[in-house]
């Protein structure tokens, strides 16, 4: 490609930030250069390594460029109104942030105003982009959650850095995973009415309808609140840890699965789970249901179960 090739008239957003991209790949074809000039020809899996490892500078760089141009009003911007008092604020600093998402990593440095009279403080470019505070941002959060809820954390830290080329650790993935299951509510994770009908429908047989069981256990674990800046995290309190497991019993001695909850709380915020999971609405079937109510407990010999409950329960 010729220096003319890649003189850009800059007119608009685009332009600049085709120019700017067009940088970011002609150091990233640079980097790659010692591979043509070695005698020894690199395998298709070698290539797709080097690839992969070296991916992020090339998109990294790019989508910094497409943010510099996307965004270069609030990345300009020298004053704004306090959101409180309305009294206009002159930028005091520009704060640099390093963000890590799937395509890699970039710097950005954003204006930080600050109302001394209200203690109203903000950094609009996060506001406007939707940064998280964190150096990963939300698509990688998104990810390690993914993979968080059905791995070990440490196993699902591992798989998403040897995919995506970022490193993540086993603290991010519980810590995000966390994060997001304290704004759960049972509703969230339950199959739907038709889902659990459809599994009713496979555990009857012909000996009879399934036995629904609910197991519950729970235990004592010493819960340590969050610290801060100004305070250390502290001993914490011992809290009910506890949880549940709907699962049907078939005839034939087959266990469906149908819900399982776990909660760190006290008795009651369990109560109200539990009242919500075996609500009438989840269990009763629809009038247009073809699927039988299971029949009372006195209604027939239950068959034996396999173990204790927990014993038959996932994590
Ligand atoms: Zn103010």
């Amino acid at each position: 490609m010729t220096g003319t090739a890649l003189a850009y008239a800059v007119s608009d957003p685009f332009d600049e930030f085709a120019a700017n991209a067009h940088e970011v790949l002609q150091q990233w074809l640079e980097n790659l250069r010692p591979t043509f000039a070695s005698e020894r020809q690199p395998t298709l899996t070698a290539l797709s390594r080097l690839f992969t490892e070296t991916r992020g500078e090339l998109l990294g760089g790019c989508l910094q460029a497409a943010i510099e141009e996307l965004y270069r009003p609030q990345l300009e911007e020298t004053a704004i109104c306090c959101k409180l008092c309305g009294k206009q604020l002159k930028r005091k600093r520009l704060d640099p942030k390093l963000c890590s998402t799937l395509h890699g990593e970039f710097g950005l440095k954003r204006p930080y105003f600050y109302c001394p009279e209200c203690c109203w403080a903000s950094h609009p470019v996060d506001l406007a982009l939707g940064l998280s505070r964190r150096r990963h941002q939300y698509d990688i959060q998104e990810e390690v959650v993914r993979l968080g809820a059905d791995l070990p954390y440490e196993t699902a830290a591992g798989h998403l850095s040897r995919l995506t080329g970022v490193e993540v650790g086993a603290h991010f993935a519980f810590d995000t995973l966390n994060a997001v299951t304290d704004h759960l509510c049972p509703e969230d994770v339950m199959p739907s009415r038709s889902e659990i009908e459809r599994r009713i429908g496979e555990a009857t047989t012909a000996g009879g309808n399934p036995i629904l069981v609910v197991a519950i256990d729970g235990a004592h674990t010493p819960i340590r609140p969050p610290g801060g800046r100004a305070h250390k995290r502290g001993k914490g309190e011992w809290k009910e840890t506890k949880g549940l497991r709907l699962y049907l019993c078939s005839e034939d001695d087959r266990i469906t699965h149908l819900v399982s909850w776990h909660r760190n709380g006290d008795k009651k915020r369990f109560a109200d789970d539990l009242a919500r999971i075996t609500a009438p609405s989840t269990f009763m079937p629809s009038p247009t249901s073809n699927t039988k109510t299971p029949p009372p407990p006195s209604s027939g010999p239950r068959p034996p179960l396999p173990g204790s409950a927990w014993a038959v329960s996932p994590r």
